[in-house]
């Protein structure tokens, strides 16, 4: 990707322009007070970023997910929280019900997730199954023409304020673990969905993780995503999607902390010159650029993959992998760059080293991202 598009430069350069303006001053704000403000949910549903991957039929931009990375970036460059909030929404809930959705339920849901009056969460992860994802042991019983839901779901971003949630329960616990899993539909207002304990996490304190549980939970037949039993292969598909996601996140992250490392650099003074003159200083800050500037490249690649349908489980696992450890190189450079000053809260420095952390472990740890690639060359 050398050139972006006109359209989807205007794209950037509102979600930058949005970034500098209301995220970036507001983003030590969420992370002290662990939540975001509802001003910066409706500002992004007035720009349309919770509708990307919704086609315009139900009421979204259809811009796909080139231009979510690219607006991603952004937003993760102002605050990480929010940005995971519309990646989470974007390409873990949004995504999936274009795909795999029904005309029923894509009527009834799309337009509300598109607008923003409801924001999207996704629940695969539970206690006994993380990485493994296929263990999961939510069960989900056939009741005339509804299914009943008991478990329990940890680690569900927005689950304390979405309006709607993709779970993933077992339809079928006779047949081998990732052959019995079905995905629904669940409204979080459905009573039995119950919101429990919120983590006190290191970083994107403003993005809400919770538990959700679910007990004897009713929800319409209506509401299955695909076939019966064949809910792990969206599981996996949309990932590939939220991996782009998260690798986005990644760059935006990355590039915080090197506009923040140059501009410390430029004003610390040490032995009667700006730090920025040390040519150690100089090489950290141009190994920051190239990550980044390869890392935007990969998941730039990935999208656009993804966008022509092609498949690129394995591209979006470079991605995540390389833009992720990026992210981590950059923060750590940054707060270095800081010397002291970088280990207080003086500086957005420590913040930002705080929110690169998560994007080597979710939408599937660095180790799960080695694992894909190694399968795809190796065979
Ligand atoms: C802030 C946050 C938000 C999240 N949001 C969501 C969400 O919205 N929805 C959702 O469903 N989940 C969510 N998750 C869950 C997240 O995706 C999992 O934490 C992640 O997949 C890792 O699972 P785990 O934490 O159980 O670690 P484990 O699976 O227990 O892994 C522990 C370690 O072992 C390694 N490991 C595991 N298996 C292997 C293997 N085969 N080979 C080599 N190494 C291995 C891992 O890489 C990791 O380093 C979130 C997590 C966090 C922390």
């Amino acid at each position: 990707m050398f050139e972006l598009s006109e359209e989807l430069t205007m794209v950037r350069d509102a979600a930058r322009e949005f970034a500098e303006r209301e995220l970036k001053p507001r983003a030590t704000k969420h992370d002290r007070q662990e939540h975001l403000d509802a001003e910066v949910l409706k500002l992004i549903g007035e720009l349309g970023f919770w509708g990307l991957t919704v086609s315009e039929e139900y009421g979204g931009s259809g811009l796909g997910n080139l231009a979510l990375s690219i607006v991603l970036e952004e937003l993760n460059r102002g605050c990480g929280a929010t940005g995971v909030t519309v990646s989470v929404h974007n390409s873990l809930l949004c995504s999936p019900l274009m795909k795999y959705g029904n005309a029923e339920q894509k009527k009834r849901f799309l337009p509300k997730l598109a607008s923003g009056e409801w924001i999207g969460a996704y629940c695969l992860t539970e206690p006994g199954s993380g990485s493994d994802a296929a263990a999961l042991s939510t069960r989900a019983v056939k009741d005339g023409d509804h299914y009943v839901l008991d478990g329990t779901k940890i680690w569900v971003t927005s689950g304390s304020m979405a309006g709607l949630a993709l779970v993933y329960a077992r339809t079928n616990p006779d047949v081998p673990k990732a052959k019995g899993i079905s995905a629904f539909l669940v409204e979080t207002s459905t009573p039995g969905c119950i919101v429990g304990k919120k983590e006190l996490k290191c970083g994107i304190r403003g993005s809400p993780a919770v538990e959700l549980q679910f007990d004897k939970c009713r929800v319409p037949a209506a509401n299955m995503v695909g076939a019966l039993d064949k809910g792990f292969p969206i599981a996996m598909d949309t990932l590939d999607g939220g991996r782009i996601g998260i690798a986005a996140q990644s760059v935006g992250i990355g590039q915080a902390c090197l506009e923040e490392a140059i501009s410390y650099a430029k004003v610390r003074v040490q032995f009667g010159k700006p730090i920025a003159h040390f040519q150690a200083i100089q090489h950290k800050i141009a190994d920051m650029q190239t990550r980044l500037s390869a890392s935007r490249m990969l998941v730039q690649k990935a999208a656009w993959l993804r966008d022509r349908g092609e498949p690129c489980g394995r591209q979006a696992a470079e991605a995540k992998l390389f833009a992720s450890q990026t992210a981590n190189f950059c923060a750590d450079e940054c707060l270095q760059i800081h010397g002291g000053a970088g280990y207080t809260d003086h500086f957005i420095a420590e913040r930002l080293f705080r929110d690169a952390r998560i994007t080597e472990i979710y939408e599937g740890a660095t180790d799960i991202q080695r694992l894909v690639i190694a399968r795809s060359v190796i065979g």
